[in-house]
């Protein structure tokens, strides 16, 4: 599920500090993952083709509350899955809120109104309401009819209640500009801001046929921005992303500012690849070879353009320098003229494919934990009976 962003969150200073500070890397938005379930299967989702074992298993609201304070990100965003199925949902958005982090809860909103009881509308939490089109082209990817209805009905049953509400969309290749723009247009109406990312190809994705590559990602947003001219489309981006999309920015990606902590721990290096976990977080940060990553660096990040791991490369880069950032905001994305190079892929690693023996390793090790619970049960069962 893709994720929302910066525009709404105070980091400025917590940017400044972290350079201030002299720090290399830093997170910026910690993306948690209490659980892998989902109660869709869209096509171009890399996250819920796991063995029930696996999408059985949830962290608890104290290992969220923990991973929270162990990253200390001033942002928090919990994708999944669907996290809305995770009975302690509620309790985990509250601890989060309570420690004044920002949370972004990524929903997919078909149980949304059935759970608006469980959150209080606060400055620090923000519904992102998965939709990735207008109603056809959003029920054909989530692969079912009706949930475009759903989660716009949700939508406004949020808003009414005084939530702010924003929506996501991942874009694959094959939709048309207008149809986006048409879409953007829909949530001027629905008075909500708006996420865009293009789909990060996913090896485990059903649908191999329709991610970007790196020239169509920036041919198709030039033509979005175009028609975009003069609207009022509340783009939850920073100024320097959407020119990054757009083309007209050269960036290498930050895996570290989006780290990812799920029910296997920390993810290694981000969000959308995973090759591996640590226990800990300061483990994720000291023993990830960084450097073996990126466009240009590893095939599997050959098409990458993902906010997550873009967006903080962006307001990394606004950081440094005000006044293009300034600029870029005040003159809007360009859309016509030469596209900065490309990053030269000549010298990238091959692809290593390790996900089925991780998802191996770790099925065992769900066995033997259950193993001994089971053991440990039935000890205590015994002892009280004696
Ligand atoms: S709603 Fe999100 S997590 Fe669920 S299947 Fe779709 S993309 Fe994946
Ligand atoms: S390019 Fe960067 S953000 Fe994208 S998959 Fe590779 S490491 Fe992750």
């Amino acid at each position: 599920m893709a994720i929302p962003f910066f525009k709404e969150m105070r980091i400025g200073g917590y940017l400044i500090k972290q350079k201030l500070l002299g720090r290399k890397r830093y997170p910026l938005v910690l993306m948690l993952e209490p659980l892998f379930r989902c109660n869709l299967a869209c096509v171009g989702c890399g996250k819920i083709d796991y063995p029930d074992a696996i999408l059985n298993r949830r962290m608890t609201a104290q290992e969220c509350w923990d991973a929270a304070d162990e990253c200390g990100a001033p942002m928090v965003a919990i994708p999944g899955g669907e996290p809305l199925i995770h009975k302690e949902i509620g309790e985990i958005v509250r601890g989060l809120v309570a420690r004044k982090k920002f949370v972004s809860l990524c929903t997919n909103a078909l149980l949304l109104e059935k759970k608006l009881d469980l959150f209080e509308p606060s400055p620090y939490l923000f519904f992102s309401v998965h939709l990735d089109g207008l109603k056809e082209h959003h029920d054909k990817a989530v692969s079912q009819k009706g949930v475009f209805d759903r989660a716009v009905s949700a939508i406004k049953a949020a808003k009414a209640r005084g939530f702010t509400v924003n929506v996501n969309a991942t874009i694959f290749d094959g939709h048309p500009a207008e149809e986006i723009a048409k879409f953007l247009d829909l949530t001027v109406e629905l008075g909500v801001g708006v996420s865009m990312s293009p789909g990060y190809a996913y090896e485990r994705a059903p649908d191999q046929e329709h991610f970007l590559n790196r020239t169509k990602t920036k041919k198709l947003f030039r033509d979005v921005f175009a028609m975009g001219k003069g609207k009022k489309w509340n783009f939850m981006h920073s100024g320097l992303f959407l020119d990054f999309l757009a083309g007209n920015q050269e960036y290498e990606c930050t895996p570290w500012g989006m780290p990812a902590r799920n029910i296997f721990g920390w993810q290694k290096p981000c969000y959308l690849l995973g090759e591996g976990y640590a226990k800990t977080f300061k483990e994720l940060m000291d023993t990830t070879d960084w450097e073996t990553y990126g466009t240009g660096k590893y095939e599997k990040c050959a098409d990458c353009m993902a906010h997550c791991g873009y967006e903080p490369t962006a307001a990394t880069a606004a950081i440094n320098n005000p006044l293009k950032a300034m600029w870029v905001s005040l003159r809007g994305v360009r859309t016509t003229g030469p596209m900065a190079p490309e990053i030269d892929m000549s010298k990238q690693r091959p692809a290593q494919y390790i996900f089925s023996a991780e998802v191996q390793k770790r099925l065992s090790e769900i066995r033997k934990d259950e193993a001994a619970a089971a053991q440990e049960k039935a000890a205590r069962k015994a002892s009280t009976a004696a």
